[in-house]
């Protein structure tokens, strides 16, 4: 792989990854919103006169958000990860991604793997 390769590799990963993003963030407030909406009651205004809310029912309500949004923001991140893995550049050393890091300066600068500190071109 020249340095080149290694750049155009490494701007296709962030694209897709970037783009498929894009594209999920509305599913995943869709299932958001969706599962919030089913699982938190909102008193009308009758109930509220009769049961007056105490803070409880606020942590409560914030403990359920989080317990769905969590696992489903996990989901998101993983899927991006994994994305990134799969269409990634590999080592050919060690076979780690080398794409999709945060190191990217140093490693067009070193022409070093990140892990393994062999060349990769
Ligand atoms: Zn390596």
């Amino acid at each position: 792989m020249t340095r080149a390769e290694y750049i155009i590799a490494e701007w296709r990963t962030r694209f897709c990854c970037v783009l498929v993003a894009c594209l999920l963030l509305p599913l995943l407030f869709v299932c958001g919103k969706f599962a919030v909406t089913h699982l938190i009651h909102i008193p009308t205004p009758a109930e509220r006169s009769l049961h007056k809310p105490d803070g409880w029912d606020g942590a409560l309500a914030g403990i359920k958000i989080g317990l769905i949004l969590a696992p489903l923001l996990g989901l998101y991140m993983l899927a991006l990860f994994y994305l990134s893995r799969l269409i990634g550049r590999r080592c050919p050393s060690c076979n780690r991604c080398v794409t999709g890091l945060r190191q990217f300066e140093k490693i067009v600068e070193s022409g070093q793997c990140p892990f393994c500190k062999k060349p990769i071109f």
